[in-house]
C-alpha cells in the first residue's frame, strides 16, 4: 500500500460499533453469520446449495465457518431474476436497485426497510470517518435510480444531517453553476467525473479550485493514487475512497478514515475474505486477491460468499484512527478487466497509474488491444495537457516515449503511445470506460 496520506480533518466516529475491540466483534460475526445463513435457506437458490455443502445454520460457530458454504455468483443473481434470491415475500420490499454496467438481464437487488435504515447509517459512518459534517452542503453527482450510487449516497447524508443538492448525473455545466452558487462543501461521483466537473469549469473560466468544495467522496470504479493527486491538484479538496457493490448492498461496505491508507470494511455488516481466483484459498495475509463478501445483517436479499471479482489486499494492522475494521486496499482492477497482453497480465489501473506518474499526461486515456498478426498489441491513446498541446514537435516526442517507458516499468509491455489533442477522448458522467479489446470482437463464439 501507498504511504498513508492524512486529511486534516477531525477524527470523529459516527458510530461506537466502528471501535468494537475485536473479540467483541468476532462473536457477533459468529451469531450474525448464523443468523444470515438461517435466512438464506428460505431461498431454494440457497437452500439447495447448503443441502449440498452438507451445512445447516447449527454448523456455524465462528466468522471462519463462513469457508464451509457455498459461493454465490453473477450468475446465480442473474438465473433467479428478478426476485428468486428474496429472503422475504415480495411484499415486504421498500425499494428495489439493479446493478450497473450489465447488457441484457439486470441483477436485481431488494431491500426491506430495515436494510434502508442499516445501508443510512453505514453510508453516514464513512462520511462522518471523511469529514462530512451536518453544517455541509453536499453536491451528489452520482445518477439517482437503478444504481445505487445516487439513493445509497442520499440517504447516509440525509442521516448525518447535511443539505443534499441532489443534481444526479449530466448537464455538468449546470452541475458546476450549482456548486458555485450553492457554495456546496463535498462533492460526490465517481473520480473520473470530478475531473470531468474540473476541466468543464476552467473551459467556462472559472478555476475549480476558487470553489468552495473541501472534501469529495469518491467511488464506484477503480482509481489511483496518482488520480487523487491529480483531482486533489485541479479541485483543491480532500478526495476520499469508498467502496461497494450492489449485489451485497452498494456503497457503505468500505470507506477510508482520515489517515486514507485503506478502506476500514464495516465488518459487522459485511464478514470478507480474500481469495486466490483460481484455488479459492485464502492469499497470504496482505497479498492480493479477489474480494470475497458475505452479508450479516441484509434481511431481503442476503448473499453468501458473493464472488465480487475485485482484485485487492487486505490489511488487518490497526489503524490510528481507532476504528478496528480492517482495512482494504485501493481495488486493483477486476478479474474480468484484467487484459491478458502477450501473455502479460495487465490492470487498467496499473496503465492509468504510469501515465499520470509522466507530466504532460493528462488523466484521460483508452486502451485499445488488438491482434492485427499473430501477436497481441497495446495501444494506449493519451490526451496531452493543453501546455504541452502548444510546444514543439520534438517535445511531444519526448513525451510520448516517456510514457512509453513508465508504462513500460510498471507492466513490462511495449505499448504503442498515440498522444492526441486536449478534449478528444469521450468524457463520462458516471462509471469510466478506458478499455476496447477488439480481440473480442474477433473471436468465434
Ligand atoms: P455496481 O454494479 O454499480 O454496484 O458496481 C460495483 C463495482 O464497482 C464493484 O464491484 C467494483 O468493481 C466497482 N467499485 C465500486 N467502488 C469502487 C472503488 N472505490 N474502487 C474501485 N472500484 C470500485
Ligand atoms: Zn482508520
Amino acid at each position: 500500500m501507498p504511504a498513508p496520506r492524512e486529511a486534516a480533518i477531525e477524527n470523529r466516529l459516527w458510530s461506537l460499533d466502528e471501535a468494537m475491540p475485536r473479540s467483541d466483534l468476532r462473536a457477533l460475526q459468529a451469531r450474525r453469520l448464523r443468523e444470515t445463513v438461517e435466512r438464506a435457506a428460505r431461498v431454494p437458490h440457497y437452500r439447495d446449495a447448503l443441502l449440498k455443502a452438507g451445512v445447516t445454520p447449527g454448523d456455524i460457530r465462528s466468522p471462519g465457518d463462513v469457508r464451509r458454504l457455498p459461493f454465490t455468483t453473477k450468475e446465480d443473481l442473474r438465473a433467479n431474476y428478478p426476485f428468486g434470491m428474496l429472503a422475504v415475500p415480495r411484499s415486504d420490499l421498500a425499494r428495489v436497485h439493479c446493478s450497473s454496467g450489465t447488457t441484457g438481464r439486470p441483477t436485481v437487488v431488494g431491500y426491506t426497510a430495515e436494510d434502508l435504515e442499516t445501508w443510512a447509517n453505514l453510508c453516514a459512518r464513512f462520511l462522518v470517518a471523511g469529514g462530512l459534517k451536518p453544517e455541509h452542503m453536499v453536491h451528489v453527482a452520482f445518477g439517482y435510480g437503478l444504481f445505487t450510487g445516487g439513493f445509497g449516497l442520499h440517504y447516509g447524508i440525509e442521516k448525518v444531517g447535511a443539505s443534499i443538492v441532489p443534481a444526479s448525473s449530466g448537464n455538468t455545466e449546470r452541475q458546476i453553476m450549482l456548486i458555485r452558487d450553492f457554495q456546496s462543501d463535498a462533492l460526490i461521483c465517481t473520480p473520473s467525473y470530478a475531473l470531468n466537473i474540473a476541466e468543464v469549469a476552467r473551459e467556462g473560466g472559472l478555476d475549480p479550485r476558487q470553489l468552495s468544495l473541501k472534501i469529495g467522496h469518491f467511488g464506484a470504479e477503480p482509481w489511483t493514487e496518482e488520480m487523487r493527486n491529480e483531482i486533489e491538484m485541479q479541485m483543491g479538496l480532500y478526495a476520499f475512497n469508498n467502496y461497494g457493490l450492489s449485489e451485497v448492498m452498494g456503497p457503505g461496505i468500505s470507506g477510508e478514515c482520515f489517515r486514507r491508507d485503506g478502506m476500514h470494511v464495516q465488518e459487522d455488516h459485511f464478514l470478507v475474505e480474500c481469495l486466490d481466483p483460481e484455488t479459492l484459498e485464502p492469499v497470504s495475509p496482505g497479498s492480493n486477491g479477489e474480494v470475497v463478501i458475505t452479508n450479516l445483517t441484509k434481511q431481503a436479499m442476503p448473499v453468501l460468499r458473493y464472488r465480487t471479482r475485485d482484485i485487492c489486499a487486505l490489511d488487518d494492522n490497526p489503524c490510528a484512527c481507532g476504528r478496528t475494521g480492517i482495512r482494504m486496499g485501493r481495488i486493483f482492477g477486476r478479474t474480468d478487466d484484467m487484459l491478458i497482453i502477450r501473455g502479460v497480465n495487465v490492470f487498467p489501473s496499473q496503465v492509468e497509474e504510469a501515465l499520470l506518474k509522466v507530466e504532460g499526461a493528462a488523466p484521460h486515456y483508452m486502451i485499445e488491444v488488438d491482434r492485427p498478426g499473430a501477436l497481441d498489441e497495446m495501444t494506449v491513446r493519451v490526451e496531452m495537457k493543453a501546455a504541452q498541446f502548444s510546444d514543439m514537435i520534438s517535445q511531444v516526442q519526448a513525451l510520448r516515449e516517456r510514457i512509453q517507458r513508465a508504462i513500460y516499468g510498471i507492466t513490462g509491455l511495449h505499448a504503442n503511445v498515440e498522444l492526441v489533442k486536449p478534449q478528444t477522448l469521450e468524457r463520462f458522467t458516471g462509471k469510466a470506460r478506458h478499455v476496447n479489446d477488439k480481440r473480442k470482437d474477433k473471436r468465434r463464439p
